[in-house]
Order: C-alpha cells, then sequence, then structure tokens
C-alpha cells in the first residue's frame, strides 16, 4: 500500500516514530494509503529547516520567487488529471468537479500570488512641511498553515501562495482526511527547484501535528482554515504568545431570494450553492429564506430540480454528487436530518444515506436532502451541518429576511436574489457576512478580501490582505 511522506528540508522524509495512518477512500469506504502520523519531533524538523531557509528566500528578488511559483503553478497544470483524479479519490468528491474547480484554482492561487509578490509595494505618508513616513513590509518570518478536507488542494495553495510570495518560509499542514494531493504538490516543488526548507509540510492529526504548529514558539503567524471549534482552541493557544492569527471557520450561509427575483436563475444557482461538493463548501448556502409571495413556487421547482442531481460514482463523469469525506462526517449529516424530524421539519426529499452500487457499495454517500417547516431559530437551522442538506424557510419582507439571515453565530457569506437594484445594495448592507454574493454564487475574484464576521473568523484572505498577513509592517518617519 502507499505510504506518503512528508516533506521536509526539500526532501519526502519519512515521520520519526515510524507510525502510519489509514487513509481512506471515502466512494468506497476503504483504506488505500498510509499517511504518516507525524508528531511534535517532525513540526519541530520542520520549523529548523523553514528557519534555515528563511534568510535566503527573503532576500531572493521578488521576481525570482514569482518565477518559482509560477513554475509550481505550471506543473499543476500539466499534471490537471493526474491530480483532480487524487483529489477525487482522496475526497470523495466528482472527479467532474475537481477537474474545473479544485485543481485550476490551485494553480490560479499559486500564480496570482506569483505575480502579486512583484507588485506588492507599501505606503508613504507625508507629514506636511515636517516629515516623510514609509512603511517597510517584511516578511514575518515562519509561518503555519493549517487546512481542511473540503477543497484540499485548492485551500492548502490559497494560503501557502501568498506567505511563499512575500519571502515568509513556511510549516503547512493538510487535512489528515485528504493528504494525497498536498503530498503530490510537494513531488511538484521538488521538481520545480523550490528551495529546501522554505515549504515544509507535516502530515498527521490536528491535535497532535496541528497543535505542534500552533504551540511552537517561534512559528509566528498562523493561518488556519477549518472549524470555528478548532478556531477557538487556536485562539486560546496562540493567544498568550501574541501570535498572529487568520482564522477562517464554519458558516450557515443564507441564500435570500426576493419574491422579485430572476426565478430561474435563482432556483438553478441555489442549487448549485446547495448541493456543489455534496454542501461540503463553507460557502454553500445552506438556509434559503424565500419570500412568502413565491415560497411555493420555489420549494416545487427546487425540489423537482433536486429529485433529478444525480448521486454516484466520483469517477462517472455524470455524477452530481458523489461521497462525502468519511464515515464519521457522514453519520453526522445524518444525525442532523434525524434532529430536523425531532424538530418538527419535514422532508420533501432525501434524508437518507444513498445507496450506490458496485464498487462503490461501501461508499459514505448521502441523499441531497430538503427541509422544510423549521422555524429560524432551532438547532438545525442555527449549526453548521457541512454536507447536502438545506431548509427551506419563508419570511414576509425585507425587514423579516434580513433579521432571519443575521440570527446566527455565523456570518461567513450570503447570497441575495433580486432584481430589484435599491433593495440589492440595502440587503447586502445589513447582512452580516462577509461576503455577499448578489444574483450569483461562488463568483471569485482574487482580488478581493475573503474572510468571515462573527464565529465565521478573524482577519481576511485575498489579494492584499493575505500578503499583509504575512508581513510585518515597520513605519520609518524621516525629518525633512
Ligand atoms: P477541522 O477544524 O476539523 O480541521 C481543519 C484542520 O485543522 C485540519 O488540518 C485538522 O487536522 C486541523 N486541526 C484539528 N485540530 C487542531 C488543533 N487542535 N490545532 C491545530 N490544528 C488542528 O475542520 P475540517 O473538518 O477539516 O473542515 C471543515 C470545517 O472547515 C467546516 O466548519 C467549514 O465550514 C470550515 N471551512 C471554512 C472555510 C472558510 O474559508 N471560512 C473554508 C473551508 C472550510
Amino acid at each position: 500500500m502507499e505510504k506518503l511522506a512528508n516533506y521536509i528540508n526539500g526532501q519526502p522524509t519519512a515521520p520519526q516514530s515510524g507510525k502510519y495512518l489509514d487513509n481512506y477512500n471515502p466512494a468506497e469506504g476503504k483504506v488505500y494509503s498510509l499517511i504518516p502520523d507525524s508528531d511534535a519531533n517532525d513540526v519541530a524538523m520542520a520549523y529548523t529547516a523553514a528557519e534555515n531557509a528563511f534568510a535566503t528566500w527573503a532576500n531572493l528578488p521578488s521576481a525570482q520567487r514569482a518565477q518559482i511559483l509560477s513554475k509550481i503553478a505550471d506543473l499543476i497544470d500539466r499534471d490537471l488529471e493526474k491530480l483532480a483524479l487524487a483529489e477525487s479519490i482522496d475526497n470523495g468528491k466528482p472527479v467532474s468537479l475537481a477537474r474545473v474547480m479544485d485543481i485550476p484554482r490551485a494553480s490560479a492561487n499559486m500564480r496570482f500570488y506569483a505575480t502579486a509578490a512583484m507588485h506588492f509595494a507599501s505606503e508613504s505618508h507625508l507629514t506636511e512641511g515636517e516629515a516623510i513616513n514609509y512603511t517597510l513590509r517584511t516578511p514575518i518570518g515562519v509561518v503555519g498553515c493549517i487546512s481542511p478536507w473540503n477543497l484540499p488542494l485548492y485551500l492548502f495553495t490559497w494560503k501557502i501562495a501568498p506567505a511563499l510570495a512575500v519571502g515568509c518560509t513556511v510549516v503547512a499542514k493538510p487535512s489528515e482526511l485528504t493528504p494525497m494531493t498536498a503530498f503530490l504538490f510537494s513531488q511538484l516543488c521538488i521538481e520545480a527547484g523550490l528551495p529546501k526548507g522554505v515549504l515544509n509540510i507535516v502530515h498527521g492529526l490536528g491535535p497532535k501535528v496541528g497543535q505542534a504548529i500552533v504551540e511552537h514558539p517561534k512559528i509566528t503567524a498562523i493561518s488556519f482554515t477549518g472549524g470555528t471549534v478548532t478556531g477557538k482552541t487556536i485562539a486560546a493557544t496562540a493567544a498568550p504568545m501574541f501570535k498572529k492569527l487568520s482564522l477562517e471557520l464554519g458558516g450557515k450561509n443564507p441564500n435570500l431570494v426576493f419574491a422579485d427575483c430572476d426565478f430561474e436563475k435563482a432556483i438553478s444557482t441555489s442549487i448549485r450553492s446547495s448541493f456543489s461538493n455534496q454542501g461540503e463548501i463553507c460557502l454553500c448556502g445552506s438556509r434559503i429564506l424565500v419570500e412568502r409571495g413565491i415560497y411555493e413556487k420555489f420549494v416545487n421547482e427546487f425540489v423537482a430540480k433536486t429529485k433529478q442531481l444525480k448521486v454516484g460514482d466520483p469517477q462517472d463523469n455524470t455524477t452530481n454528487l458523489g461521497a462525502l469525506v468519511s464515515e464519521a462526517h457522514m453519520k453526522k449529516v445524518l444525525s442532523y436530518i434525524e434532529l430536523a424530524k425531532q424538530e418538527g421539519g419535514k422532508i420533501l426529499v432525501g434524508g437518507s444515506q444513498a445507496k450506490v452500487f458496485g464498487r462503490c457499495e461501501n461508499g459514505y454517500f448521502v441523499e441531497p436532502t430538503v427541509i422544510v417547516g423549521l422555524n429560524h431559530t432551532c438547532r438545525t437551522n442555527q449549526e453548521e451541518i457541512f454536507g447536502p442538506v438545506v431548509t427551506i424557510i419563508p419570511f414576509d419582507d425585507e425587514n423579516e429576511g434580513v433579521m432571519m439571515a443575521n440570527s446566527t453565530p455565523y456570518g461567513l457569506a450570503a447570497t441575495i436574489w433580486t432584481e430589484n437594484l435599491s433593495r440589492a445594495h440595502r440587503v447586502a448592507q445589513q447582512v452580516k457576512s462577509g461576503i455577499i454574493w448578489i444574483n450569483c454564487w461562488l463568483l471569485r475574484d482574487l482580488r478581493t478580501p475573503f474572510g468571515g464576521m462573527k464565529q465565521s473568523g478573524v482577519g481576511r484572505e485575498g489579494g492584499w490582505e493575505a500578503m499583509k498577513f504575512f508581513t510585518e509592517a515597520k513605519n520609518v518617519c524621516v525629518k525633512i
């Protein structure tokens, strides 16, 4: 069985403990590779490599850093099919999705920040008649990047690319549930000539490897994407050391549909924003709030379209929903469907584990599920489920819709469907989410600030925000 390796000091490296963890193919429900069960010793080794590499990498002209990062992007493009298949096998998502979303976005992340490295500039402030201030931005040092399983290579590169672009060196940890593409990525880094120690990838469990990265006294900043509960642990661990933190956490995103929307577009995009990647995207709109005038029509049409979705073998190009990432996650999602029933919800479609025959008969599939009849305050409508499960809730007017949209502890993303221009802008201002889409969903410009309010996170990624996060600003005041 294939054994994955850590990537430390430019080399594939076995864990010092010699121990490995099972890595599952969730569509088949069976182990297909082994990943290093690393610990604090491996993190310490990765840190030393990153520290030794720091001065040279930070002082390299940005154009040279850009060249290497662009080369990695080119290699991702070259290996598109191989990486898409690997992502699909590791995560359970349809290969057709990985081919058009995950892997192209991973190379776009690398290329975007490669070019950004050459455009990054800092401010100057003239104090009239007295002084000129200029801001120096220098890479903060060795940083930790910890990423989740839902968009494995996509979110892994989204963190490490800006860190590397500004001249930081990195100790990174992909999710233990989906380590494969980060492992393949390490091979591409070697091929691209990334100097040793600049990027180090340590595989293993969150409470062991992730915690060791956060606890390491000399890792100066942590960029984390994952669940809100983990985010709290990280914040509590990092706070006494005054580490810089960027936390991208969970969501319970409202999809607000007004009666004056373009109905067909609202329906077809809402199907995507509900069930893409089996609903395992932090930006999915899991609470569909519909103005009462079109509620019944919307529910009927949405349910009809949901019934057309095919749950199946992720390697079949006609599959819409693949497997959930793990048995534990599947059970969690199914438990929320049970909770919804206990809370009085009515399941209009789905509601059970999906059976896929043949190769995938032991896989972790869940039917796309639509639930109505629940109050916006119940647990089903307040807690993140992170699966192919949505609720539809009617509202009477704009104020009520906004109130419901803002009624959870989360504030990551929101979608607004209306053809009324004033309403679109008004509601966008009132909804407490870091990302608002009007008449679209998941339309991303990598320059824009990305992140959540309330318990959906701290800080922003994207564009200059991420570059600033990984640098330390220093003001120099010159008397004139
Ligand atoms: P998770 O919090 O369980 O794990 C995320 C990463 O943190 C993994 O690599 C894990 O090993 C590691 N980890 C776990 N415990 C740790 C600890 N104590 N210290 C350091 N690292 C630790 O999240 P997940 O289940 O992998 O991902 C799903 C969650 O991620 C959902 O809540 C989803 O909303 C969120 N998410 C958010 C965004 C965003 O941009 N806001 C994007 C994708 C996913």
